[in-house]
């Protein structure tokens, strides 16, 4: 049996008509001589009725603070609806199919509510039903635990359950439906004459996830590599080839820069020696970070300061820690955090001046710079957080179709 898994967010199943065309990729993949798992999220984006913002919304939110179990049931509910949508419709076209939530898909979690890690995948139940020559439509970004209860797999999760079940079924690839044609050189959001990614290497789509590309989870991407299962990311409202995952692609593409990343909401913290003379608790600081799971990136350590950054949504516990630390320090927030990533970067010199004379010329202020040899992060403030990135993906050319020279 040939299986593929084949995920459709929340865009690509907010509608009637977009379900439509999910059902098309389903059918066609059936028609290709696939049994089709189908994985699907809640309908529609924040704002939307059964978007998971919106179902957080119906209660308070110190109810869901205090209740993490309940807070999970009541988020899994969108995926929960999407799947018995689904079938529905695939019924009235011929497909057998049957809902399922991600427990009785064999999903079994800790009870880490909100981000729950799976400890193990029982297919046997996913193995009748396609045995049947039925279609499973799974509920994606839950699970349950051991003892019964819901969980959920932390946002972007239904990413998660394809590249899970994927691996645990063998499959023969993971498609990952979403609202743009695959993996682009920049948001297309942002970035208008962004280009398609053709291929690409686990490991740099990998670093796109991580530095803010949301287009997937990083999650699922190293789930995927580590099956070796080529992991496709396709729009499912037309019939572009998309982008294809996998450990090795073909090298004939040599440019600098594979494509530029971003993520907002950041704070610069700076914390000096001079503000904190007499107090020992400064040369802990950044452990104590970390025991209190503040997560901190951009780390420049000079011997009278300490700079990095934060995610805004995590400012009111770094301050709580130091208070209690009684540490003085600055901030400065409406941060962007800006990575290029892109392989061909390795051991390549003066990369880093060539941004600082594109954004220079552009008149932008950096905040500040790391780097790493795949990759080249800095941080301005979110208002020039466009420009720059436009800017940069036109110097370094990247909107010159590269998936046709690849
Ligand atoms: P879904 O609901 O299908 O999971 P998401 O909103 O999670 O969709 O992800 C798709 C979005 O990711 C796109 O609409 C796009 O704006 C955004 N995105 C960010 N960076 C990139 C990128 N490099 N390539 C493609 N899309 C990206
Ligand atoms: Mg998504």
């Amino acid at each position: 049996m040939k299986i593929v898994v084949q995920k459709f967010g929340g865009t690509s199943v907010s509608t009637k008509e977009r379900r439509l065309l999910a059902l098309e990729k389903i059918l066609e993949a059936k028609k290709n001589g696939y049994s089709p798992v189908v994985v699907v999220s809640a309908m529609g984006r924040k704002g939307e009725a059964y978007a998971t913002d919106t179902l957080l919304s119906l209660v308070d939110k110190s109810f869901r603070d205090n209740n993490l179990q309940a807070s999970d049931l009541l988020m899994s509910c969108g995926e929960i609806i999407s799947t018995v949508v689904i079938s529905n419709e695939l019924n009235k076209i011929s497909i057998d199919a049957v809902p399922l939530l991600g427990g009785q898909a064999g999903i079994i979690t800790d009870n880490n509510f909100s981000n729950a890690s799976v400890v193990r995948i029982d297919t046997k139940k996913l193995l009748n039903i396609l045995n049947e020559g039925r279609v499973p439509v799974v509920a994606g970004f839950q699970g349950l635990t051991e003892d019964g209860y819901i969980t959920t797999l932390g946002r972007g999760g239904s990413d998660v359950t394809a590249c899970l079940l994927g691996s645990a079924l063998n499959s023969s690839k993971i498609e990952i439906y979403t609202d743009v044609d695959g993996i682009m050189t920049a948001d297309p959001r942002i970035v208008k004459n962004a280009s398609l990614i053709k291929e690409i290497s686990y490991n740099e789509v990998f670093e796109f996830a991580h530095q803010g590309a949301k287009v997937i989870h990083p999650r699922a991407v190293e789930i995927a590599a580590k099956s070796n299962i080529p992991l496709v990311v396709k729009n499912t409202l037309n019939h572009c080839s998309g982008t294809v995952i996998s450990k090795e692609i073909s090298n004939k593409y040599n440019g600098l820069i594979t494509g530029i990343a971003n993520m907002d909401d950041r704070i610069q913290i700076k914390v000096s020696l001079e503000d904190n003379k007499s107090n020992k608790n400064y040369f802990n600081i950044l452990n104590t970070l970390g025991e209190n799971k503040i997560s901190i990136d951009l780390i420049n350590v000079f011997p009278d300061k300490k700079i990095f950054t934060i995610n805004k949504n995590q400012f009111l516990s770094f301050s709580a820690v130091m208070k209690n630390l009684n540490i003085g320090y600055t901030y400065l927030d409406d941060c962007s955090k800006i990575a290029l990533i892109g392989n061909g970067m390795k051991g390549v010199p003066g990369v880093m001046a060539t941004i600082l004379k594109i954004l220079t010329k552009e008149g932008i202020e950096i905040l500040q710079t790391a780097d790493s040899n795949t990759t080249i992060w800095f941080l301005v403030k979110s208002d020039s957080a466009t420009t720059a990135i436009n800017a940069l993906h036109h110097e370094f050319g990247l909107e010159n179709e590269f998936s046709f020279i690849k």
